[in-house]
Formats: structure tokens, C-alpha cells, sequence
């Protein structure tokens, strides 16, 4: 599994979707799939940028897991975004469901996710939810990048403020070493 995480307007899902499509690989975007799927008050909760809550996540994300070859490499984008999804991931791991091989911490200043969130149009980016997003960003999500190093867990900072193609450029370098060999990509 390929992990990647970073805040709104980095990138995240152009990169995971354009690595996924080279190299074959499976790519599951927790956005994408909530879009797809709730309905509601948490469907509402989305649209002004604020988190779902660990158990809805969770619950949802496992059940991907059993649908999919887990054995296959994939990507995962936009999860974890908490401390707490973070430690049932890791908890994965260990248990010998989920193995990861690389996280890639999209980073770029604020001003320029910003202004890159306010050109896109979609209906979450709102002045309000960017805000939200921004913030839910340094206040919870940076922490998981901590709770991954003292797991010693492969994690790449990645410039994400360089044009899409160089960003996909050094994610494929880590990635490429990494010789992924399973028999359905090759
Ligand atoms: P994204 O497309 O990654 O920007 O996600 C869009 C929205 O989906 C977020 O602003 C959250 O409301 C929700 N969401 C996506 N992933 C998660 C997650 N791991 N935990 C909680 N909420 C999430």
C-alpha cells in the first residue's frame, strides 16, 4: 500500500490518480468514495470541509479492504486523516492484513493551496470550508506524519508546490524502487 496524505489544494488526488493509472495499481480515495456514498447530515458535514467521524471512516474503509486483493499494490488517498485513523491503520499493519511500503507527505504553503482550492470550483471549496480544511489540516492531520516516523514507517516529503508533473516525477522515483513484483502488474 501507498499511503498518500497532504492538505487540500497539494495535489493529493491528481497525483494518486496519475500514479495508480501508470503503474496499474488500485486507488482509493477516501473523498472520492464519501462523494460516491453519503448521504445526509454527514453528506452535509463534507461540504463545509469538516472530517467525518473516525468510526463512519473506518467502517467504510473496511469494507473496501474486503473487497479488494489487499496482496496487489494499491493507493491510498486521503486516509489516514486523524491520530485515531492513523492507529487502526497502523493496528492493520500489524496484524498482517495491510503492509505499507511508502508514504508520500504532500507539502506546499498554504497561500498556494489556497489560491489552487479557490480556482477549482468544487462544492467544498467555499472561503468557510477551505478555512476548515486548512486548519483541520495543521491541527490534526501533521500529527500522523509524527505517529508514522517513531513507527518507523518509509515517509517521503514531497514538494508539492512544484508543477504536477515534477511532483509525479519524485513520487515515481521512491515508488520505482521499490520493485514492486506482484503478478497481476507485471
Ligand atoms: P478530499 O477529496 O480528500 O479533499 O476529501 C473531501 C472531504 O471528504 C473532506 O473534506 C472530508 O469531509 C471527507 N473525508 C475524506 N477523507 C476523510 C477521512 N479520512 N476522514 C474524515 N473525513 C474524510
Amino acid at each position: 500500500m501507498i499511503i498518500l496524505s497532504g492538505v487540500a489544494g497539494s495535489g493529493k488526488s491528481l497525483q494518486g490518480r496519475l500514479l495508480a493509472d501508470e503503474q496499474g495499481f488500485a486507488w482509493i480515495s477516501t473523498g472520492e468514495l464519501l462523494r460516491v456514498l453519503v448521504t445526509g447530515k454527514q453528506r452535509h458535514l463534507m461540504l463545509q470541509g469538516e472530517l467525518l467521524s473516525d468510526a463512519a471512516m473506518i467502517e467504510i474503509l473496511d469494507k473496501v479492504f474486503d473487497l479488494i486483493d489487499l496482496s496487489n499494490e494499491f493507493v491510498l488517498d486521503g486516509f489516514p486523516r486523524t491520530v485515531g485513523q492513523a492507529k487502526w491503520l497502523i493496528g492493520q499493519v500489524k496484524k498482517d492484513r495491510l503492509s505499507v511500503d511508502a508514504i508520500f507527505d504532500l507539502t506546499a504553503p498554504q497561500a498556494i493551496v489556497r489560491e489552487r482550492l479557490q480556482g477549482r470550483g468544487r462544492l467544498d471549496d467555499t472561503d468557510i470550508a477551505i478555512d476548515n480544511r486548512l486548519e483541520e489540516y495543521d491541527t490534526v492531520t501533521r500529527k500522523i506524519m509524527d505517529l508514522f516516523k517513531q513507527e518507523k514507517m518509509p515517509v517521503y516529503e514531497v514538494d508539492a508546490s512544484q508543477a504536477p508533473q515534477l511532483v509525479h516525477d519524485s513520487i515515481l522515483r521512491h515508488v520505482e524502487a521499490l520493485n514492486i513484483t506482484d503478478d497481476d502488474q507485471n
